[in-house]
């Protein structure tokens, strides 16, 4: 199951208080698609969604509504008021009206109120991204005042959002991890809440990870190429007969380098037999590096 799927579900069936009852309507209905006269329905692929909203409509304006499902794999639930008398019913109730470009703020008596028609909102057009991929809430809206509006009204409950053009309509949408958590806070989702910080919190666990294997390896490289430039130099000295005439305790350091091509300079003085310090045992190599250098020229 999606993060967006368990969340629109706990969502769906969080208890709504008797205040909030009206708020939570008026978000699905102003995000929903159809609240009018000709048409009281609402269209969703999550089915506790559209059975949350059939049933607050039948509760609070005893109205019949149908829920049918079509589509293939991705199904989507329509809950629909199939009568006119109803509708009518309805929108004669509906005081505050609604009107697609504005949120009519008195409708809310109190804080709880703002959050259901937040939640109402979500549940009606918002979409969770999976936070293994991106953190990311979008929220469709078909104009932009009222995108405009609903991004101020989430600024209001310290929620960031931004908003950009989408088909023909616009999108609001919310980026940072923690404007997300906090939009769960207030739409009540507490149990998805958890399960999500856990997955960013494992996710950023594994991205720091992956930034100290990367550095692991870029200290890998350092010490494979620093190897092979001392052994190249020790293969010189060893073809030019030079090797021989070193000092016994460069020799001893030549040998060990030829042996261990892949330890770092650390693991070789570890295993020297002179036990070496990492200081000591680069001061030789660096000795070893320096007859190359006098001996190639010579050479050349
Ligand atoms: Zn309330």
């Amino acid at each position: 199951m999606s993060f967006c799927v368990e969340i629109k579900n706990e969502l769906a069936e969080l208890k709504t208080k008797g205040c909030c009852k009206t708020s939570l309507i008026y978000g699905f209905a102003l995000f929903g698609r159809s609240f009018s006269a000709k048409r009281i329905c609402l269209q969703t692929e999550n089915e506790k969604t559209a059975k949350s909203y059939a049933s607050l409509l039948s509760s609070v304006y005893g109205v019949d509504v149908d829920i049918r499902c079509g589509g293939g794999k991705c199904p989507t639930y329509i809950a629909e008021v199939g009568s006119e008398f109803d509708r009518l019913k309805i929108l004669a109730s509906v005081d505050f009206g609604i009107y697609d470009k504005s949120i009519y703020n008195d409708i809310f008596y109190r804080e709880c109120c703002k959050q259901s028609f937040i939640r109402g909102a979500f549940l009606a057009c918002g979409h969770l991204s999976d936070p293994n991929k991106s953190y990311r809430v979008d929220f469709y809206i078909k104009n932009e005042a009222l995108a405009k509006e609903f991004s101020l009204f989430l600024a209001e409950h310290l929620i960031e959002s931004h908003i950009s053009k989408c088909g023909n309509g616009f999108r609001v949408y919310i980026k940072k991890n923690e404007m997300i958590v906090n939009l769960f806070a207030v739409m009540g989702a507490s149990a998805v809440s958890l399960k999500y910080i856990e997955t960013s919190v494992i996710k950023s666990f594994n991205n720091k990870s992956n930034r100290a294997i990367n550095c692991d390896n870029a200290n890998i490289n350092r010490t494979v190429m620093a190897s092979k430039k001392q052994r190249d130099a020790i293969e010189f000295l060893i073809k030019n007969e030079r090797l021989e005439s070193l000092p016994e305790e460069l020799k001893k350091v030549a040998k060990l380098r030829m042996e261990n091509p892949e330890l770092s300079l650390k693991q070789l003085a570890g295993i020297s037999p002179d036990s070496l310090t990492v200081s000591g045992l680069n001061h030789r190599l660096k000795r070893i590096m320096e007859i190359y250098e006098e001996v190639k020229k010579i050479k050349e």
